[in-house]
């Protein structure tokens, strides 16, 4: 059995809530609190009215370089740097704190929301894990997720290199964008 204080199994069971709210999965849940997993189950049908979604989300950079995918992660780092500087909170609170206010700036620019939760939270680990990083374009300045040690010196972004299937959500996504530069 162990031994926990109940102030801070009530603050776990906060912190639980708060990221279920935000659309965390299991994964996220297990990782972030020390509650047990039929507990996480519960809460999370109780919030969410369903069982979670089965399976781990694909543990792989890759995921962030397609165009838009690029866009969304460049946007939330962004934000979260922000939000480090600027908030001053660190860690999963930081996270948090950039999720919400990524979710809110796609919304007022009439976007998809690409990123989930848990996609920014696994973000986050591969820059605290130096697989990723963040590149300035040499043509706008902002800043953009790239594989860490890949060559800086000619780097484009997707913003300015559009590619041409990217159509009408374009502007949408240059509009967002300026809050990378
Ligand atoms: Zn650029």
């Amino acid at each position: 059995m162990r031994m926990k204080s109940l102030v801070q199994d009530a603050e776990e069971t906060r912190l639980a809530i708060d990221m279920i709210g935000l659309g965390a999965r299991m994964q996220m849940l297990e990782s972030e609190t020390g509650l047990s997993r039929e507990r996480l189950l519960k809460l999370y049908k109780e919030i969410r009215g369903e069982s979670p979604p089965k399976g781990m989300l694909p543990f792989s950079t890759d995921w962030f370089m397609p165009w838009q995918q690029n866009i969304h992660a460049s946007l939330y780092m962004s934000l979260r740097r922000f939000v480090v500087e600027h908030a001053n909170l660190q860690g999963l609170g930081a996270t948090l704190q950039a999720f919400r206010m990524y979710r809110e700036q796609v919304a007022n620019n009439g976007l998809d929301q690409v990123m989930s939760l848990t996609r920014a939270w696994t973000l986050v680990r591969f820059f605290e894990a130096r697989m990723l990083q963040q590149t300035g374009c040499t043509r706008c300045g902002g800043h953009f997720v790239t594989h860490a040690f890949d060559p800086e010196h000619h780097y484009v972004c997707g913003l300015c290199n559009v590619p041409a299937r990217a159509g009408k959500g374009k502007r949408a996504m240059r509009e967002a964008g300026e809050a990378l530069a």
